[in-house]
């Protein structure tokens, strides 16, 4: 019972709360809108909410948030020609079709592409 008070405790947090009631909206918004455009839905209602309602500091700082994750990913993206999500995925884009392929496919699966084939492959 006290691992479960002590993990309600961390939903006290505000800023945990306002990243909860985020993902809610973006779900409703991914559903019932569109994907393209529920993050925006999504964190632009949840701040409109909140400074209605609760501590504007709270907003403040889940912008804080954002606006650096977002930086990582435009840094990585520009800089390294890398899109971390897709990394992390352990997938990459085909230049043909656009879909998703795993990093280590020679072929596109959609599209039937073949990939470049890497030096380091061949040792
Ligand atoms: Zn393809």
């Amino acid at each position: 019972m006290e691992e479960l008070q002590n993990f309600l405790e961390i939903f006290k947090e505000p800023i945990l709360q306002f990243f909860a009631w985020m993902a809610v909206l973006y779900i409703l918004a991914s559903v019932f809108v569109d994907r393209r455009i529920a993050f925006w839905i999504s964190s632009l209602g949840t701040t409109y909410l909140w400074l209605k309602s609760q501590d504007p500091r709270v907003v403040f700082r889940a912008w804080a948030i954002i606006g650096s994750v977002l930086f990582l990913l435009a840094f990585f993206k520009y800089l390294f020609n890398l899109n971390l999500l897709l990394f992390l995925k352990g997938k990459k884009r085909c230049p043909m079709c656009c879909e998703e392929a795993r990093r280590k496919a020679k072929v596109c699966p959609y599209c039937g592409y073949s990939f470049a084939p890497k030096e380091e492959e061949c040792k």
